[in-house]
């Protein structure tokens, strides 16, 4: 902070420790780090924590895990993780979600989207990204919402819901 800059990385947390252990060293770095200045906490990506994170003051993230989730087939919606590759799906015209706006949502089936995934079709592991992608922004957004609102401890509580045991690093 002596060399004053333009803002500050957090990093070593979401390295196998659980959420309970992450949030208190979490706390002792923000303690300390200028409110006024971007705060970015690294390699966070799971919706838990990121909302854990904001309501503590982080201002930005970056994280493999949307994109890693959908590589596996593992597809993030408000209820929670859905595993496209699972037999359920194989007759389903419903999209992945029907309140999602992604051209994944607008165009594919969640039968058409575990078909790709079980022959291992790449255009599958594409189509689920750009879902979760979509829903990471849009979570975000109703986090920026939740906070303008003054509503972000009902958002913390229903992704504590929808996302119990997941931990930080997926
Ligand atoms: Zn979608």
């Amino acid at each position: 902070m002596a060399l004053d800059f333009d803002g500050y990385a957090i990093g070593g947390l979401s390295v196998g420790e659980r959420r309970s252990q992450m949030l208190p060293a979490l706390d002792a770095a923000l303690a300390v780090l200028p409110e006024d200045q971007p705060r970015y906490l690294m390699g966070v990506g799971d919706p838990v924590t990121i909302v854990e994170a904001v309501a503590r003051g982080v201002d930005m993230f970056d994280c493999v895990l949307p994109t890693r989730l959908a590589r596996h087939g593992t597809l993030l919606t408000d209820s929670g993780r859905l595993n496209i590759k699972r037999a359920e799906f194989a007759c389903s015209g419903e999209p992945v979600s029907a309140s999602c706006g992604c051209e994944t949502c607008r165009r594919y089936s969640r039968g058409y989207l575990r078909h790709l995934m079980t022959v291992a079709e790449p255009a599958g592991a594409t189509l689920c990204t750009i879902h979760n992608l979509t829903w990471m922004l849009d979570l975000v957004g109703r986090i920026r919402r939740a906070i303008a609102s003054g509503t972000l401890d009902a958002l913390r509580h229903e992704l504590a819901v929808s996302y119990a045991g997941m931990n930080p690093g997926g």
